[in-house]
């Protein structure tokens, strides 16, 4: 088993818009294999080639119903609205109630070259759009309303100074 340090919050590599991959080759595979691993023991229900420092357009998943490997995803469709309490391997320890929409289809192409066509809800829904969310360089303190923005990177930035008391908070409901 081999597994990556997850970047976290101030790397640049999380603000890097991903690049498509050509080519679903061995490499690939062992990327995604090592990826799993690293989700695993994170542990984590989701995970983004630019969270193990890979600026290619991957992401991994299992949200309890086995591992998935999407790669060069992209969202279709969306509607609906959910709520949900939402946290990021990225920005360890912190989460936040966030709503997305509560369906989503997606697009993109399996570890064995093929198509693929998803349409998922819920957990799985927020799953996709928090790991496509991160292959587009977006992080999920931006899908926060301005207040609650501000709020996380004061405590991020207490957190750099090195103050405990200033990063308190909760387990987060998912964590990808
Ligand atoms: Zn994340």
């Amino acid at each position: 088993m081999a597994t990556f340090p997850i970047r976290v919050f101030g790397d640049p590599v999380l603000r890097q818009e991903t690049e498509e991959i050509t080519d679903v080759d061995g490499a690939v595979a062992k990327l995604a294999k090592d990826m799993i691993d690293t989700m695993y023991a994170a542990p984590g229900v989701g995970l983004a080639a630019n969270q193990v420092g890979v600026e290619r357009r991957m992401f991994v998943y299992d949200v309890g119903d086995g591992p998935g490997v999407v790669i060069n995803p992209r969202l279709v469709e969306s509607s609906g609205e959910w709520t949900y309490e939402e946290g990021c391997l990225s920005v360890p320890d912190l989460s936040w109630p966030i709503v997305r929409p509560r369906q989503v289809r997606l697009v993109g192409v399996g570890l064995d070259g093929e198509q693929l066509d998803v349409e998922a809800d819920e957990l799985l829904a927020r799953c996709f759009q928090h790991e496509v969310d991160h292959l587009d360089g977006v992080l999920l303190i931006e899908r926060l309303d301005p207040a609650r923005r501000k709020e996380a990177l004061r405590v991020l930035r207490q957190r750099a100074l090195g103050d405990p008391a200033g990063a308190a908070a909760a387990a987060a409901g998912l964590l990808g």
